[in-house]
């Protein structure tokens, strides 16, 4: 082989084999199939005023290989940056807020390499929607968070007074001011953290039990933040949902079994990645044992597109 060929060769090795070990870590992977959950189903007695109201403040725009390895490079997926209102006589709780007013702002914060890559679209901030709906904000009891990541906080500000409750474990992780956070940006943010005194619950270890009636059910799911909880509501009519937050960022992380990639972990800054899959795979067991289970990843459009929305609920 003459001098450019070795050349050649050596350019190959040092470009095209990272290159390659970097795609594969998006192609499909299969988590083994669990055993569907067998444990004991709790009951729940929702009050009958109580529902969900989806409030999407905006998109990313982002493709499938972004949501789960396997998911095409080619096919456009909006993420929904997105809260829920959760309706209750006793007090009403909005998990997550979504994009808030300051926005752009806040975004000039996040790391060069995440922005680089990250192109959003600002719909409407989630306090300017209640507002525009008529919604009293006096109903309005604490914003719970599924965890406090950038998407997830954003519109905290815009709602001034309103407890926002966290487990310690994120609160701590709040205090230390990671780089996809906002709240370091926020002050006057009045953080009440919650425990889970409750028992085990749909196959994860502990639980608390928001009324004390079943309808609004939390428990502990840290991987993708140190304090990241998944939400069950039960309606009277008997739906149930279970907002997972970011555990999977598009429904066949669940459907498919399939993880985020390595580049997608490392940019959305999964903390613990096998705390993470130990939650999917509870998830997907769930899933198995109750497929009438709503499943709501926090950045999963069809699935607010499924859920009421605020002009369609009463306030
Ligand atoms: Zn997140
Ligand atoms: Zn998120």
């Amino acid at each position: 082989m003459n001098h450019k060929g070795i050349y050649l060769l050596a350019v190959a090795a040092v470009v095209l084999v990272p290159f390659t070990l970097f795609l594969r870590t998006f192609s499909a992977s299969p988590l083994p199939n669990p055993k569907p959950y067998e444990g004991p189903i709790p009951s729940a007695a929702p009050p009958k005023e109580m529902a969900v109201v989806a409030v999407v403040t905006g998109v990313n725009h982002r493709v499938a290989a972004f949501g789960y390895r396997g998911g095409s490079f080619f096919e456009r997926r909006d993420f929904s940056m997105a809260g829920t209102l959760v309706k209750h006589p006793q007090g009403d709780l909005l998990i997550d807020t979504g994009f808030g007013r300051n926005l752009d702002q806040q975004f000039r914060t996040l790391p060069v390499m995440f922005r680089a890559i990250t192109f959003y679209s600002l719909w409407q901030p989630a306090a300017d929607q209640l507002a525009a709906a008529g919604y009293d904000l006096k109903s309005l009891h604490a914003i719970l968070l599924t965890h406090s990541h950038w998407d997830h906080v954003s519109g905290l500000p815009d709602f001034p007074g309103i407890p926002v409750w966290v487990t310690a474990q994120e609160h701590e992780f709040i205090r230390q001011s990671g780089p996809m956070d906002f709240c370091k940006l926020f002050s006057d943010i009045r953080y009440e953290e919650y425990g889970f005194e409750g028992g085990s619950y749909l196959g994860f270890p502990a639980s608390h039990d928001v009324y004390g009636d079943g309808s609004i059910v939390v428990v502990p799911a840290p991987g993708h933040t140190p304090g990241s909880v998944i939400i069950f509501v039960t309606l009277p009519n008997g739906t149930r949902y279970a907002f997972v937050g970011d555990l999977v960022y598009q429904l066949e992380g669940i459907t498919l079994r399939e993880e985020r990639s390595w580049f997608v972990r490392r940019m959305g800054a999964d903390v613990d990645a096998a705390g993470n899959r130990e939650n999917l795979l509870r998830m997907i067991a769930l899933k198995q044992r109750l497929p009438e289970l709503i499943i709501v990843p926090a950045h999963d459009m069809r699935a607010f597109a499924e859920m009421p929305k605020l002009s369609q609920a009463k306030q």
